[in-house]
């Protein structure tokens, strides 16, 4: 009952894709960062929410689709800030607190838990409709929600290892790369032989998962979308200035 009324509360003002995770299931794992003294104490539920990003069939131009998207901090943050407020005016006696990539929760367990989706070997989460190309935001509350677990996880095809550019050692990441304020040149030159400017989307793209992914109806990624850099163009709000300008500007000079 608890679930419904709020999987209806957060429908109705846009955030559609919720499920609902045993807070204790991930307790022993959870991520050190700062956010982490924000949790609820006794928190007991994690309401976890997907964001589809994916804009148009055809990829961006050397971006990552993440990148070719308004800056995911804001507009998730956004919407799960409204969120908790719309959750404490009905719930006044509960905390809400919400987190978004900077987060204590190991979001694609806690998703993959809630029956958002399946845990992939790339490590991303896969949804049924929008693939992988979701954001991840969750609201962790002492609210005590009845959960099932639901983890599953994809079909181990391989075909994500076998195209990623480092097998996918995840503490090489090409995505993560291009995304460092120094790189040396025989690091140039990788991103520069796969045609990274930001972010990596090799894995997700060989997906067979992701064959019929939907494109988005969030109208702040889709109003915002943009399929290149450009050199000089307006970076407010865009997901690759957080390093600072100068380093999508070597990126770029790197790869035109
Ligand atoms: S994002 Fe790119 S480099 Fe990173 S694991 Fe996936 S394919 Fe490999
Ligand atoms: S490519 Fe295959 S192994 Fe990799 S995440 Fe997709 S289904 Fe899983």
């Amino acid at each position: 009952m608890i679930k419904s009324t709020i999987t209806d509360i957060l429908g109705s003002i846009g955030v559609k894709n919720v499920g609902f995770c045993a807070f204790d299931s991930v307790k022993e794992h959870l991520l050190d960062c700062r956010a982490k003294s924000r949790l609820p104490q006794n928190a007991k539920t994690i309401i976890i929410c997907t964001f589809p990003y994916k804009v148009k069939e055809t990829e961006p131009k050397f971006l990552s689709r993440y990148a070719a998207v308004p800056d995911y901090h804001i507009v998730v943050g956004e919407a799960l800030s409204d969120a908790c407020d719309v959750l404490k005016q009905k719930y006044g006696d509960f905390a809400f607190e919400y987190f978004c990539d900077n987060s204590p929760i190991p979001e694609v367990h806690a998703a993959a838990e809630a029956g958002l989706g399946v845990k992939g070997d790339n490590g991303l989460l896969i949804t049924p409709d929008y693939g992988s190309f979701v954001f991840l935001g969750e609201i962790v509350t002492d609210l005590q929600i009845e959960c099932e677990n639901k983890y599953g996880e994809c079909t181990h095809c391989g075909k994500c290892k076998n195209t990623c550019p480092i097998a996918l050692d995840k503490s090489n990441c090409l995505s993560n790369l291009s995304q460092k304020k120094k790189l040396d040149d025989s690091e140039l030159q990788i991103l520069r032989q796969n045609g990274i400017l930001w972010g990596c989307d090799i894995c997700g793209e060989a997906c067979p998962m992701n064959k019929n992914a939907k494109c988005t109806y969030i109208a702040a990624f889709i109003d915002g979308y943009r399929d290149e850099y450009v050199i000089g163009e307006d970076t407010n709000n865009r997901p690759y200035t957080w390093r600072g300008e100068d380093v999508i500007k070597r990126n770029y000079e790197n790869i035109k």
